[in-house]
């Protein structure tokens, strides 16, 4: 049996709220259901975090919930007609103190005001994730004047970036800040920054979700073009997160979409590296909008994510407010499952002539060395508290399961999102010291995942209830 070491971040929206359709992806393979607080009320979101864990809980299967910030996305108000055509060449004003509902074909409003200060003559103002492009011409106190340069349809509310980036709103809002609590209630297992500048904006949010009284981890959403400026920058946010997303509709209008695939690979590679979870983001199976079937662009856009390693592919609009979300998550699940038949994505370069600098951090890297070059190991059992080992674990190209053993409710879920790593709860503290190692490996042989002969690695700390204790590992024959 082969099972998919690629995880599914399927973003839950108006066409998958209902019981059925949330069931179904899960069933199909949603390993995390992104609830998106850009949109839809505080309630939806409690009732689809509820069905989630209602329903994973009803099939035995471990989904994470992320929630993901709005962050200082910039928009345009609204248009007296609801939306409105721009041809290339004519003048558009964009402005602070036009009132919100009465845009038209020469002037519109903005939500943010300091766009005025961020801009200047020369700049270009990408529209709706780029599909409308202006050029600013002027900027006076409360507008900025522009002639359209790619013209096209334009709607109430549509996103503003700037190409280069450089606009200086902070990255938490007011309305992040409700969110976070909303997260904590909700009890949820990732929560996502969006447009982080620095690491500062994603110790300030660790902050604020920790007061919350979440355990959250943190999502860096890679999206503006300071943050991939050079190496140094991007390592110093993706340093101070748990997770980052390569959030290509944003970071693809800010660097340009010729300059992104480059981009996203270095993103993932530098997260490995660093021992981050790493997801890839947006646009994915974007004609399973409206199609049953991806294209082969799009079919090769998630398999080469898979070859480069990331551990997650990610789905908005296609499982949000598509015609076909459980179309999009089988399709998903297919390509990842082929993609990974390619014996590169099990053959690691093993870290060799780096220095480790952590005890469990070894323990889990040895292990891993062990597990690829030793044929008959089947299974690598860890059992943790935090997940952390796992982690490790999952950052070293292998084609070996890694199993993580725990009691926590919340790294039984979040390890959901760590490629090639599955969830089995297990107290261990709750067994006789000389039978755990027997257990734990029955765990796997009761479902068909070992037999007579296979070897297995298993890792533990001395003290169950220490998080970061990893301190040995033992290979053992399954009898
Ligand atoms: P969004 O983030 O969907 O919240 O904009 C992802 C992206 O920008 O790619
Ligand atoms: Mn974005």
């Amino acid at each position: 049996m082969t099972i998919r070491r690629t995880k599914i971040v399927a973003t839950l929206g108006p066409a998958s709220s209902n019981p059925e359709v949330i069931e179904q992806l899960i069933l199909a393979g949603m390993d995390v259901a992104r609830l998106n607080f850009s949109h839809g009320e505080a309630d939806d979101h409690r009732e689809r975090a509820r069905l989630v864990r209602e329903l994973s809980a009803k099939h035995g299967r471990f989904v994470a919930i992320m929630g993901d910030l709005q962050g200082p996305k910039i928009r345009i108000a609204r248009f007296r007609e609801g939306s409105v055509t721009l041809s290339a060449g004519q003048p558009f004003t964009l402005s602070n103190s036009h009132p919100p509902e009465e845009g038209d074909s020469s002037i519109v409003g903005i939500d943010y005001p300091s766009l005025v200060q961020d801009c200047k003559p020369g700049d270009e103002l990408l529209l709706d994730d780029g599909r409308v492009v202006l050029v600013v011409d002027a900027v006076e106190e409360h507008a900025v004047h522009t002639t359209v340069t790619v013209g096209g349809p334009l709607s109430n509310n549509k996103g503003i970036n700037r190409r280069g980036g450089g606009i200086s709103a902070p990255s938490l809002t007011d309305k992040d800040k409700e969110d976070i609590k909303l997260a904590a209630e909700l009890q949820m297992d990732y929560v996502a920054v969006s447009f982080p500048r620095y690491g500062s904006d994603i110790q300030q949010a660790r902050k604020l979700v920790q007061e919350a009284g979440s355990k959250a981890w943190i999502v860096a959403k890679i999206e503006r073009a300071e943050a991939v400026a050079d190496d140094r920058a991007l390592d110093a946010i993706i340093k101070v997160s748990d997770a980052v997303m390569v959030a290509r509709g944003d970071l693809g209008v800010e660097v340009g979409d010729a300059r992104l695939v480059g981009i996203q690979k270095r993103i993932i590679q530098h997260a490995r590296t660093l021992n981050k979870l790493v997801i890839t983001a947006t646009q994915m199976m974007e004609s399973m909008v409206s199609s049953p079937m991806p294209t082969r662009a799009e079919v090769s856009d998630v398999a080469n994510a898979v070859l480069d390693y990331t551990d997650a592919v990610m789905l908005s609009a296609e499982s949000a407010s598509g015609n076909y979300p459980v179309q999009a998550v089988t399709a998903m699940a297919r390509v990842c499952l082929g993609a990974e038949q390619e014996p590169t994505t099990t053959r690691s370069g093993h870290r060799l002539g780096e220095t480790f600098n952590r005890c469990d951090e070894t323990i889990a890297l040895a292990s891993m060395y062990a597990a690829n070059h030793f044929p008959g190991v089947k299974a690598i059992i860890s059992l943790t508290e935090s997940g952390h080992t796992p982690l490790i674990m999952s950052r070293i190209r292998s084609g070996v399961p890694i199993y993580c053993y725990t009691r926590h409710p919340g790294t039984q879920r979040r390890a959901a999102m760590f490629r090639g790593v599955y969830t089995v709860p297990f107290d261990a503290a709750k067994i006789d010291p000389a039978a755990v190692s027997d257990h734990a490996i029955e765990k796997l042989t009761e479902r068909g995942l070992l037999k007579k002969g296979d070897w297995v690695i298993l890792t533990k700390g001395d003290f169950y209830s220490n998080s970061g204790g990893t301190n040995g590992m033992k290979i053992l024959k399954v009898r």
